[in-house]
């Protein structure tokens, strides 16, 4: 006879005791973590495959204790990361969890919640609406515009653009889709050349592949050329391709640039095309009167995308999408099994339909603790002291003859590069050479710079130029964290490394 099933404890799951014991202790892992995140490097100091080599190849068939998980925990996989929440952290666009968005993170985790449908989490539901709604008075968004959350940004372009393909429900690409079909002609959707890789990548999901975006020409102050949008439309029409959308981009990721919306939603309606806005990080900063215009215009827009994730201190993910025409959203996305059904009561007011996940986190929770516990003000207050701390290390650069910043610095983000003295015979001579060589050097500053795991920054391309790129935006980061990177900065750019010619 087999032996009997060990009987699981009475809720099948960790010893309610336990579970306080244990919880108090990862309370002051994450207090102790969160007082101090200077003590650890930013960046590891590790290599592929060192973690996989450290940890057992298959799982454990027997239970271990929860000691002996967090003693790993402590012992190899925080050494292993790259620390976001560290203060000294000034890469892409950084994304700092405060306090009371890791306590409701908790708390959405204990009620696991699956607002799927009202009915399956009608306070979730509601919230949602609520606290998107705060956020829209917050950015001085009209009141015509719903929100509905989504793990990214790169989720909310995705859904936007299905919207879009709504217009023409003549075409019946919900129903029929695009493939094999000789009657529907090109789809298209234009963007700067500086747009987000999320825009392609929503192309390549919905079935316009790459070539569906036509990618228009910027600026000298790299914003979308308005009219080279409109002459794309027009050569575009002239072939028979149908354009579609328009993705506007306010807060660039390589220098955040603000395309001119307003003008681009004059073209849009002209010509009947959707505007979508991602305004994925800059739209955070229109929470000041002094930055309310970086989203001018775009009252005017069909949808916009902004993250709470990025610049607004609610820990990873959380994404806001907002729409004037909701109804086209739903249309695009809602497809609802027969045991998914409910009371018509509860029309337009289940979330599934408004995106492609079916399960949703209730992510509003942490935007909620967020807006109650810093206030309007509270936030605005520190937004605008990261663009204090930006204008400030964009002072220092400036200062110093042998650096050049490559653009401006408008949001919290600095685009610089060393240039070491010019009189130097090794830094003159063909401009295509010196291109090259000047390259070459900024990048081996900045990999020196990150293998002192003293800060992290990461790059971008500004006019085919190879720039360092420090972006402020981490709740912790102080004046003291900038000026530790400005000389770190100084004092590597100044010591020999391989690349330099002297
Ligand atoms: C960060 C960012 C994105 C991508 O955001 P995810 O939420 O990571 O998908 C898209 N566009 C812009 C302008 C961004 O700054």
């Amino acid at each position: 006879m087999a032996e009997p099933e060990p009987i699981i404890g009475p809720t099948g799951d960790m010893d309610p005791a336990a579970f306080r014991d244990y919880g108090r202790r990862v309370v002051d892992w994450i207090a102790e973590y969160l007082s101090d995140p200077t003590v650890w490097r930013v960046s590891p100091t590790t290599v592929p495959g060192k973690l996989r080599d450290a940890l057992p190849a298959s799982p454990p068939a027997a239970g271990e204790s929860l000691d002996a998980v967090l003693a790993d925990f402590e012992r190899l996989i925080v050494p292993g990361l790259t620390h976001w929440n560290h203060p000294r952290f000034f890469g892409y666009f950084p994304s700092s969890a405060s306090a009371p968005g890791i306590l409701a993170e908790a708390l959405v985790a204990a009620l696991n919640n699956n607002a799927l449908l009202w009915q399956t989490g009608p306070a979730a539901t509601e919230l949602e609406r609520l606290t998107l709604d705060w956020l829209r008075q917050l950015m001085g968004l009209p009141a015509v515009f719903q929100g509905t959350i989504n793990d990214t940004a790169s989720v909310g372009t995705l859904c936007a653009l299905a919207a879009a393909r709504e217009q023409f429900p003549d075409l019946r690409l919900r129903e029929e889709g695009l493939a094999g079909r000789a009657d529907v002609p090109r789809l298209r959707i234009y963007c700067s050349d500086q747009a987000h890789s999320s825009v392609d990548k929503a192309a390549i999901v919905l079935g316009l592949g790459l070539s569906g975006v036509r990618r228009v020409a910027t600026d000298a102050q790299h914003r979308l050329d308005v009219r080279a949008l409109g002459d794309a439309v027009a050569d575009d029409r002239a072939r028979g391709v149908l354009p579609l959308a328009v993705v506007a981009t306010v807060g660039t990721t390589a220098t955040t640039a603000v395309d001119p919306v307003r003008e681009i939603a004059l073209v849009c309606g002209r010509e009947r095309l959707w505007l979508h806005v991602d305004a994925a990080y800059g739209g955070a900063a229109a929470l000041l009167p002094e930055m309310r215009w970086v989203l001018d215009g775009c009252e005017q827009a069909d949808s916009l995308v902004v993250n709470p994730h990025k610049w607004l201190f609610v820990p990873m993910d959380c994404s806001a999408l907002y729409t004037r025409r909701p109804e086209l959203l739903r249309r695009a996305l809602s497809v609802v099994p027969d045991y998914l059904t409910t009371s018509h009561a509860n029309e337009g007011l289940d979330l599934m339909d408004y995106g492609v996940a079916l399960g949703r986190r209730f992510r509003s929770l942490k935007l909620w603790f967020v807006l109650r516990c810093f206030g309007a003000d509270g936030l605005a207050a520190r937004i605008r002291e990261h663009l204090r701390l930006a204008q400030q290390f964009a002072v220092w650069v400036d200062a110093e003859p042998n650096f050049e910043r490559l653009a401006p610095t408008q949001f919290s983000v600095v685009l610089f590069r060393h240039r070491p003295d010019s009189d130097g015979a090794a830094w003159s001579g063909d401009p295509h050479e010196l291109e090259h060589r000047l390259e070459a050097h900024n990048r081996s500053l900045l990999q020196r710079l990150n293998a002192t795991g003293e800060v992290f920054l990461s790059h971008s391309a500004v006019d085919g130029k190879f720039a360092l790129r420090l972006a402020i935006g981490n709740l912790r980061t102080t004046e003291e964290h900038v000026l530790h990177a400005w000389r770190l900065v100084q004092r590597l750019a100044s010591q020999a490394d391989p690349s330099s010619p002297g």
